[in-house]
Parts: C-alpha cells; structure tokens; sequence
C-alpha cells in the first residue's frame, strides 16, 4: 500500500478515528475513501489501526499504543461484556474549544471519568448531539479541573499498568455508582462550577448499575466528586457514609443491592467467633449490647480482625486528640473483646489489647466488670460496630500485620514519591498507617506526623495514598491469615 501524500503525525492519546479524519482531510479526501473499517467495535479498531500506519508510513506500535483496546478491561471490558467499565455507550465525546479547532479526539474521552478537557479546559460535549443536549456552561473552576487531573494521572501510560491502579478504577466506579444512586439536587454538596452545572441539568443518571452516563454533564457531577473522596480517606468515609444514609432510608431494589454491596463484607460468619450469650446475671445494659453485637455478627459478618485500633469517624482528624483516642481504643477494645465471645475471660482484655497492638495497661486489668458498661458506652460501642460495617469490612487484623515491619512499604513510597517533604521513616510509616489503619503510635511521633501532613500538597497526599494502597494490596501478610483471605474481605476484594 503506497503511503499518503501529506501525512500528520499521530498526537499523544489520539484515536485511532481522530487521527484517521485528520489524515484524510490534510489530503482532501473524504474518510471513507481512506478505506478503514469503521465498524467491528475493538477489533474493527486494531484493523484500522493496522491500515492507518500503513497509509501514514508509521511503525504499528505507534498507533497500536493509543488504541482503547491497550486499555485494560477494567476501563473497557472484554469484548461485549461491558458491564460496570468506564467506557461511554454512545457517541463520541468531543471538546467544543479544542476539536472544533484541530480536530482532535482524545482517547480518555471516551471514558466517563474523563468529562473535561484539560487543555483549553472545557466540559466536553457529545458529538452529533443537538446544541441543546447539555447546557451551555462557563468554564470548568479550578476545583474540577483539579480533581479532572487527579483521575485524568491513573491514565498515564506508566501509572496505568502499575500495581493497585486497576482496583483504583474498579473503587472509582464502585463510589460513582453509589453516589449517584443517592444523589439529588442538594446532594452531595459540590463546589461551584459543579453545583451550577447540576443545577442546569435536566436529568441526572442515578442508575450507574450497568453502564455509566452517556453525557459529560452527568458523568462530571459524579466523577469530579468521587475522584477527591478517593484522593482523601476522610472524606471517602464521610461521603460512602452519607449515601449509605441515605439509601437506607429507600426501599427499591437498586437501593438495598448497594447496600448490601457497600454497607458490609462478603466475610461469612465464622464459626469460632460467636460472642457470649448473656445469661440472666448479666446485666441488663451489656445483655442488649452483646444481642445488638451478635446480630451484626450473623447479619453482617463483622468480626473482632474488623477492628481498628481507633475506629474513628469521618470528621476526626488524621491525629485524634489524646482523650478522643483513649476513648478510641476504649471502644475497640470492648468490641473485640464481645465479638471474640470472651467477656467473662479475665485474659481478654490483655488479649484484645495485644490483637489492637494497644499497649496493655496493667493497672487497668480487671476493669471490665459488667457494671463498666453504662448505656452511654454501650450506645458508642454499637455505634463503632455499625460504622464499621456501613463504610465496608476492612480486615484490619491483616494490615496491621503488615504494617508492623514497614521497610518494603517504605521503600516503595520512597521510591514511587520522590519529592516528600524531609521526614524521619518512623513518621512517613506512622503516617501511612493512620491512613491504612489507624492505630497508637508515641506521642512525639504523633505530633511530627501532623506537621508532615501540614506540609503535604493534596497531589503529594493523593500519591503517597496510592502508593501505600497499591502496597499493602500487593503484599501478603504473614502466613498465619492466609486462611482467612480465602473468604475475601472489603478491602482485598474492592
Ligand atoms: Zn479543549
């Protein structure tokens, strides 16, 4: 096949399409006569890939490497099974600004969690649709286009085939999914150019289930959103929090399938966990706790390993005060030690403590009498169990183990964030674990770690998070939980 006259050079994340229209106006023909199958979805791609390089002179690698079908599947799916990926149904999303004047398409524009474009920046639109399929919009602010960016790195050629990245997609559209089935026009509370944008919208997609939205407008009130609460565990919680809230409170089919989906673990139930059935002398506060505990034990799956040290809420802070963590650790204590089934065992404060890796504090020993628990405590302690269970079973058990040795973990962020702000391997580890797994640390440390937080930018505080995250999920603990993993937990199977 001879080449073509004039032959414009492919740029970076260019489809195979976009490319191809431009080729064939440079040389004045019409795209058909450039005789590319235009059809035959990712195959029909790679053909027409295969005869575009011919007819450009270009090796196949170049433009094979910007085809959707180099995206892995959890952005595109396999062949027809799309089902939950991020690819658009329908028509070609565009830029109004930027394809109006070059006539460049971008491969990410055709993913629902890329709604706008960077360069000029815009919210897309959709190609072939009428002037008034999506309202007119100022410019994107910076609060979208920053959070644009955020999502728009996990594409980088280099990040996208790198550890952890898939499931971050996968939990990316996990969030979205929920998010917009609890959405209104109130919620959730977005910055300006967000809110305006919803605001002028006239339907909002709620129902994520199959497929994402086929329009820029209704992807970005989701995406831009879930994409900060992914970069801020924090806000992650509050948000997953909310929805769940809200859903609650539906009765639908859609609604209790999330639920059951977001609000607990796939764990069953395991057999050597069963809490302590009151007797009649138990007292009558800690007899209703413990039925309350062992319902979410049988209903939900949560199981002492579930526990955190400092099960905190979403509006803690990253460093808890000294008394909010003392009364942290209080409450995971006394619900490891009800879901352990061991409260009449004098051990098993020790135990817990050990399992929490709480410094044991022998004067303490011997405090748990029936009487220590008023309806106060036992009201909090339920509470821990249910927010632990509404924000997803976490096997906290399993991270702290291998949070415990944390040279590989911090070799890697190391490695994978150069440019930290300067700190000691105690403080980045102790940092990393509060994120992870909240749990006790020195005093000293504590306070370096809020400093260090301080001096974090929100893309360093994004990457370390990713960093870590993609870690932890590759590495297995020590051998003695491999059993447990057979069952699955929220975190490994996100
Ligand atoms: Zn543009």
């Amino acid at each position: 096949m001879t080449p073509l006259p004039v032959r414009p050079a492919p740029l970076p994340d260019e489809t195979v399409a976009s490319l191809a229209a431009r080729t064939a106006v440079s040389n004045h023909l019409h795209p058909n006569q450039l005789g590319l199958p235009r059809t035959g979805g990712l195959r029909g791609e790679q053909r027409a890939a295969a005869h575009l390089a011919q007819l450009l002179d270009l090796p196949h690698e170049q433009l094979s490497a910007s085809m959707l079908s180099a995206y892995p599947p959890v952005l595109r799916g396999t062949g027809p099974r799309q089902q939950r990926t991020w690819l658009h149904p329908r028509s070609e999303w565009a830029c109004p600004r930027c394809t109006q004047s070059s006539g460049v398409i971008r491969r990410r524009w055709q993913l629902s969690l890329h709604p706008l474009c960077l360069a000029c920046p815009s919210l897309l639109t959709m190609t072939g649709a009428g002037p008034r399929a999506e309202p007119v919009t100022e410019p994107p602010d910076t609060a979208a286009t920053h959070a644009q960016r955020l999502i728009a790195q996990g594409l980088d050629p280099e990040r996208l085939h790198a550890a952890g990245a898939h499931r971050r997609f996968a939990d990316l559209y996990r969030l979205c999914e929920l998010v917009a089935a609890s959405a209104d026009n109130e919620w959730p509370h977005l910055p300006g150019w967000e809110h305006d944008l919803r605001a002028g919208l006239t339907h909002a997609r709620t129902d994520w289930s199959h497929r994402p939205p086929a329009t820029p407008g209704q992807a970005a009130i989701i995406v831009l959103e879930c994409g900060r609460a992914l970069a801020d565990t924090a806000h992650r919680r509050r948000l997953t929090g909310e929805a769940i809230e809200r859903l609650d409170d539906r009765n639908d089919d859609l609604a209790r399938a999330l639920v059951r989906r977001h609000g607990h673990g796939t764990s069953p139930p395991s057999e050597r966990t069963q809490p302590s059935t009151p007797s009649s002398r138990t007292q009558p506060v800690l007899a209703t706790l413990t039925r309350s505990i062992q319902r979410l034990h049988r209903s939900r799956g949560i199981q002492p390993r579930h526990i955190p040290a400092w099960p905190v809420d979403p509006a803690d802070p990253l460093v808890p005060t000294r008394e909010r963590r003392q009364e942290l650790e209080r409450r995971a204590v006394l619900l490891h030690i009800l879901l352990s089934g061991r409260w009449h065992d004098p051990g098993a404060e020790a135990h817990a403590r050990d399992e929490l890796g709480i410094p044991s504090r022998v004067r303490r020993r011997g405090s748990l009498t029936d009487g220590a628990i008023d309806a106060m405590r036992a009201a909090h302690v339920l509470r821990t169990a249910e927010q632990l269970v509404a924000h997803g079973l976490i096997d906290h058990h399993g991270l702290r183990q291998r949070l415990n040795s944390p040279r590989g973990l911090l070799a890697a962020v190391r490695r994978r964030v150069p440019a930290l702000p300067a700190t000691s391997d105690d403080v980045l580890a102790t940092w990393c674990r509060l994120h992870q797994s909240p749990g006790p640390a020195q005093e000293a440390t504590l306070a370096a770690v809020r400093t260090f937080d301080q001096a974090l930018d929100p893309e360093q505080r994004l990457h370390l998070l990713e960093a870590a995250g993609s870690y932890l999920d590759d590495v297995d603990p020590p051998a003695p939980l491999a059993v447990q993993h057979a069952h699955g937990t929220e975190h490994r199977t996100a």
